[in-house]
């Protein structure tokens, strides 16, 4: 018998915003105390500010911007600001996007404990459109020993208070906190799926100069992951929750002049690493022992399947995917064609 031609679509990682995001940073503005790990003026380029400036800072940020585009509110606890100059800012980025003619999405992050049905329905009416809530972990233990200052329960009921009021949810989660094990990360995986958020942030927890945490390392109390390791836990479950449609609209932090990286699993491209060893596990699965005819691919996962410096090619070859029988386009999903 000859061998006969199947088709398959696997998944692909979902479809970009179509508009392009601009983040506004307002480090540690509404922020109750200085996390463990964090570092935002480190971490985003950014000089911290205060809630006197925090209305300048974003009028001055998006004066520079041509739009259309969607606005971040991002680097602080922004809904723990005082509830007069949330407005205010709000009303600012709102009257920027009439200007830019087409109206991108409102976004913002802020702490699990800094929300309210009350608060959040506010926002809505307020033209926001996606809350991110810092959860980091839905661990109570992990959590404490990183003094969030709440608990998993209180992370969960944000999570639902967001959807209720009726806002998209983004959950940004941080692997590899002090206590937080491999075991912890399934688990928040699970709860993150659960919870059914519109996008998802993974910052795995590296070390910046200048934190408790920083110390916490120096004096041999705090090992981070590996930097291989943590691309593979971060690959695993990357089709999980794509299969969901989440997106997953960053992997790691964005490299910055000035970041003090004292250790920890950073690199600029880790969300380029762990998307392209997710593509590879998922194709050569679905591939087996059979081969690659023709493949055809949405477009944006080009730079993904190939690789970090083409570091895919190889594996990708022995399945008999090769340029010359890959094309890409619009569509969603991979659509492969095996003999
Ligand atoms: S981690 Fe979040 S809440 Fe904590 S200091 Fe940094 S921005 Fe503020």
């Amino acid at each position: 018998m000859g061998n006969f031609c199947r088709f398959e679509v696997l998944t692909a990682p979902p479809r970009p915003l179509p508009l392009r995001l601009v983040p506004v940073f307002l480090p540690f503005a509404g922020c109750p105390q200085r996390c463990l790990y964090c570092h935002q003026a480190a971490q985003t380029g950014q000089r911290p500010v205060s809630s006197a400036d925090v209305l300048g800072r974003v009028e001055h940020a998006l004066s520079q911007v041509q739009g259309p585009a969607s606005v971040g509110l991002y680097g602080g606890s922004f809904t723990a600001l005082p509830e007069a100059l949330q407005r205010q800012v709000l009303e600012c980025v709102l009257r920027h996007m009439d200007t830019w003619g087409a109206r991108g999405q409102v976004r913002l992050s802020t702490r699990p404990d800094a929300v309210s049905p009350q608060l959040l329905g506010r926002l809505r009416r307020w033209g926001v459109d996606v809350v991110e809530l810092g959860v980091q972990s839905f661990d109570s233990a992990v959590l404490a020993r990183s003094g969030r200052g709440y608990t998993g329960a209180q992370a969960h009921a944000a999570c639902r208070m967001v959807h209720d009021a009726g806002l998209g949810l983004g959950i940004q989660l941080l692997p590899g906190l002090p206590g937080h094990t491999q075991a912890h990360w399934q688990e928040d995986v699970e709860r993150t799926l659960a919870a059914a958020p519109k996008v998802v942030r993974i910052y795995p927890c590296v070390v910046v100069g200048g934190t408790p945490l920083a110390r916490l390392h120096a004096e041999g109390r705090y090992r981070p992951w590996e930097l291989q390791a943590t691309v593979e836990l971060v690959a695993e479950v990357l089709p999980r929750l794509w299969r969901r449609g989440i997106r997953v609209i960053r992997v790691g932090l964005a490299p910055q002049p000035g970041f003090l990286l004292q250790a920890g699993p950073w690199h600029p491209a880790l969300g380029n690493m762990a998307r392209s060893v997710a593509m590879a596990r998922m194709l050569t699965r679905a591939v087996g022992a059979r081969r690659v005819e023709r493949m055809i691919a949405p477009r944006w996962v080009q730079g993904d399947l190939w690789g970090h410096g083409r570091a895919n090619a190889p594996v990708l070859a022995r399945l008999g995917i090769v340029p010359q029988r890959v094309t890409f386009d619009a569509n969603e999903g991979i659509r492969i064609w095996t003999v």
